[in-house]
């Protein structure tokens, strides 16, 4: 018999196709030009892309959070619906995301639209936003994680140094690193999926 586990995913990228709005977000407020996620080889570093400074990405991001459609007008990642939902049959989920606290009712709001009463919970740590914030590894070992997803290797990391296994989720940003200890690469949900059941 299958064992139930606890699975932790990690938000934007993996669930929930973040960029792709915040990048027509900022194309459309500040005229930036458009790229695709193919692009990106440093998450963190969109400034570059924006032509701006690392503070105004900051606060555009902080703008798309605050815009009343920004969040909302998220799309699931392709296949994360048909498979959560399959994963759902035999294990408990939480989400583990960066977005910062302020997000909370926006974000919910979303999960109740496409993911309603798969997941038990979700743990906003707010990154960059964040004064002091928990790392995500500190947060899977707390609640007990069994296996971990993410398409951050630094998150990764923090969850393979408490000894919890992860799927780092394949993107165009994760692909120039060694991956760490008890790390394994997927392909798309499928392959998500057929690693977890
Ligand atoms: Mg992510």
């Amino acid at each position: 018999m299958r064992v139930q586990k606890l699975i932790g995913f990690d938000c934007d990228e993996v669930l929930a196709n973040f960029h792709i709005a915040l990048e027509k977000f900022v194309h459309l407020k500040y005229g930036s030009r458009r790229y695709s996620l193919d692009e990106i080889t440093s998450y963190h570093e969109t400034q570059k892309l924006w032509g701006c400074s690392p503070e105004e990405a900051g606060q555009r991001i902080l703008e798309f959070y605050d815009d009343p459609t920004g969040l909302i007008g998220i799309s699931p990642v392709a296949g994360a619906l048909e498979v959560i939902n399959k994963i759902n049959l035999y294990h408990r989920m939480v989400v583990i995301t960066l977005r910062p606290p302020s997000t909370e009712e926006e974000t919910r709001k979303w999960f109740d639209i496409y993911f309603p009463n798969i997941f038990e919970d979700i743990f906003f740590l707010g990154g960059r936003f964040s004064k002091k914030p928990r790392s995500k590894g500190e947060v899977c070992k707390e609640i007990g994680v069994d296996v971990f997803v993410d398409d951050h290797i630094k998150y990764i990391k923090s969850v393979s140094e408490v000894g919890i296994p992860s799927l780092l989720f394949d993107r165009p940003w994760n692909r120039n690193e060694g991956l760490p200890p008890l790390t394994t690469r997927v392909f798309g949900w499928k392959n998500v999926l057929e690693h977890l059941l």
